[in-house]
């Protein structure tokens, strides 16, 4: 399309950059999600709630690392804590740290878990999580959903799960997030079920949130059989001041965390009901094993635990997610009618272009197989001429440094983006 030639021709030090470091990596790649064609954009810096590419180009940035870039580029307490914290204590010491006792504590209270243990990453999170399910009901299933994604040896599209390292004859998909009826059904038919795992939000999947009645159901389903019920809020605990399985009464067996809570760090945790996480007491017998080098590095337990503490206070939260659900109302009254529509919930926003008009979507199946990925990567070029950096696939997470303004200036493209399409934009 002549908006691909023109970002082509605008960004031949990001082709050049691609083309190398196809030498060492491959498809010039270490990260799935961030490959577009015909070349990714190389981002050079960042400054608060902007990035630059390497061929000059501004942007707001809209991507928010997948979520777990919260709190910006550079954030002045963020910066002032891990310089201090690295000049005071060091990386790593090899040995248990008040660093790491503060931060449990904070997560804890904050997210009224018995007990939590940290990782690395969400995705070491969840297999955890599961591996300790299996432990305590001495079970092997696992029910996810599909279109759910727990981290990238843990993702189930269309219904098969694209696992690789995980046995997948353990997982049974059920279909259709959102529907009830299925995932009763799903759960109660499984055998030796040792959890369930889901999003409150499925982010991956689309941005999709759940309703609480769904929700409610697969955990009670999921108890009905003895199994445990696992919230996977690893993208979500940041849309209410203790996640939405606070805030929805869920009261889940375990919460599996990660993303902005290490502060911008790579960061994951899991926790929840004090039976369950006494499986990793290393005091009592018949538990489980869980080591991990960089677990409780100073740097990340001291900054994820300043930037919860000192940033994303719950009054801060609630704000910024409030004023996040604004924005999107208006992006969805502006896009009524058209192949363009808005799914998320809070500073969580998932985009969907679609051959019809999509009043509401509840699960992937709403729109698989409808797409029309032409008309988005259309937008996605001509934001980015625009000056906003969006993820391709029609993902925004909000960061906390951007200003309502900016915020306006994003629906005003959107705005134009539509007039100027609205022979192939209006059904
Ligand atoms: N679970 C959910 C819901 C996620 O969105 C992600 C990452 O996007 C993960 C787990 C995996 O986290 P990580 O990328 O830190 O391994």
């Amino acid at each position: 399309s002549a908006a691909e030639a023109r970002f082509v021709a605008n960004n031949p030090r990001s082709k050049s950059l691609h083309e190398q470091a196809a030498q060492a990596l491959p498809g010039g790649n270490t990260r799935t999600v961030l490959y577009t064609s015909p070349f990714p954009l190389s981002m050079k810096q960042g400054k608060g709630a902007y990035v630059w590419d390497e061929d000059g180009h501004k942007y707001l940035d809209l991507v928010g690392e997948l979520s777990a870039g919260l709190y910006g580029h550079s954030h002045p307490l963020i910066r002032e804590t891990l310089l201090s914290t690295f000049d005071s204590a060091g990386v790593s010491l090899g040995a248990s740290t008040a660093h790491e006792q503060a931060f449990a504590e904070l997560l804890c209270a904050r997210f009224r878990l018995a007990r939590v243990r940290m990782t690395n990453s969400g995705t070491e999170a969840n297999l955890h999580a599961f591996a300790g399910a299996r432990h305590f009901t001495g079970r092997r299933k696992v029910v996810v959903f599909s279109g759910g994604y727990h981290g990238g040896v843990l993702s189930f599209p269309d219904g098969r799960p694209a696992a690789n390292v995980v046995d997948q004859a353990d997982f049974v998909v059920a279909p259709r997030y959102n529907d009830v009826a299925s995932a009763v059904e799903t759960i109660s038919a499984v055998g030796d079920l040792a959890a369930v795992l889901v999003e409150p939000v499925q982010g991956a999947g689309g941005c999709i949130p759940a309703t609480r009645e769904f929700l409610m159901a697969v955990r009670d389903a999921a108890r009905a059989k003895g199994a445990l019920f696992i919230l996977d809020e690893v993208m979500t605990s940041r849309l209410a001041p203790g996640g939405l399985g606070v805030e929805m009464g869920l009261e889940p067996d375990l919460v599996t965390l990660g993303k902005y809570l290490g502060g911008g760090l790579a960061f994951g945790a899991f926790g929840g009901r004090e039976n369950v996480m006494a499986l990793y007491d290393p005091r009592i017998e018949g538990g489980l094993a869980h080591s991990g080098t960089f677990n409780n590095n100073t740097l990340v337990m001291a900054t994820g635990r300043a930037a919860l503490e000192r940033i994303y206070t719950p009054e801060v939260c609630e704000d910024f997610n409030r004023s996040a659900d604004e924005f999107r109302r208006k992006l969805s009254s502006l896009s009524k009618g058209t192949r363009l529509c808005f799914t998320g919930c809070g500073s969580l926003i998932g985009f969907h272009f679609t051959d019809d008009v999509r009043d509401e979507v509840l699960c992937g199946e709403d729109i698989n197989g409808k797409e029309r990925k032409d008309l988005r990567d259309l937008f996605w070029f001509e934001m980015l001429e625009a000056g906003f950096w969006t993820v391709r696939r029609g993902y925004i997470a909000l960061i906390l440094e951007t200003s309502e303004a900016e915020l306006n200036a994003f629906v005003e493209a959107v705005r134009a983006f539509l007039n100027r399409h609205h022979d192939i934009m209006l059904v």
